[in-house]
């Protein structure tokens, strides 16, 4: 039979304060503080820092794999012309969805001096509708006389990569976080509900 949290403990994953059911930590969603998490915490059910560190270590050894292979990423989105790419646009909302900017694939088929590339949703093949109307921005294009298609691809990648490249260093900044952590390790009391 569970037993009711008595105590409240931190996340070896994400660092959060949460109830301790059986003394594990109560199922939690990620917090915004390191930016690229998403979903439900992989510190949910396990043992709190205060009592182990075993899990952080995980982390590194998750967050390290995760750092190199998004670095793999922004090499392969700069030097790509691919004309299907990752572009972020404006989606427009519904009844129990907020509108908002998201990272779509989208395939470019055309260029206009004022929008930027031109772009329809990869997947559905219907041009995208919002921000508005389906122009994903590539301003580097501005001052050139002729743009061709693949130039247009090439800027959005490059956008891309530039998103990649800040979501990596967020993933080092949390590696550098956790083997500080682990380093200075010890055994602490767990917190006492208020
Ligand atoms: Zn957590």
């Amino acid at each position: 039979m569970a037993t009711k949290a008595t105590n409240r403990g931190t996340c070896q994953w994400c660092g959060r304060v949460q109830m301790l059911p059986n003394g594990r930590l109560a199922k939690h969603g990620y917090t915004t503080k390191w930016g690229f998490f998403s979903g439900v915490c992989r510190g949910s059910g396990e043992l709190p820092l205060e009592v182990s560190c075993d899990l952080v270590k995980q982390s590194i050894v998750w967050a390290g794999k995760t750092h190199a292979d998004t670095l793999d990423s922004v090499a392969l989105e700069r030097a790509s012309r691919d004309r299907v790419v990752m572009a972020s646009l404006y989606l427009s909302g519904s009844w129990n969805q907020r509108g908002g900017y998201t990272w779509t694939s989208v395939e470019v088929v055309g260029y206009d001096r004022i929008h930027g590339a031109v772009v329809v949703d990869a997947a559905t093949k219907v041009r995208v509708v919002g921000d508005r109307d389906g122009y994903a921005h590539c301003d580097a294009m501005y001052h050139l006389e002729t743009v061709t298609l693949d130039d247009a691809a090439a800027s959005l990648h490059h956008r891309y990569a530039d998103y990649l490249q800040a979501k990596a260093d967020q993933i080092a900044g949390y590696i550098a976080h956790q083997t500080r952590t682990v380093q200075v390790w010890e055994p602490r009391p767990l917190f006492p509900l208020k």
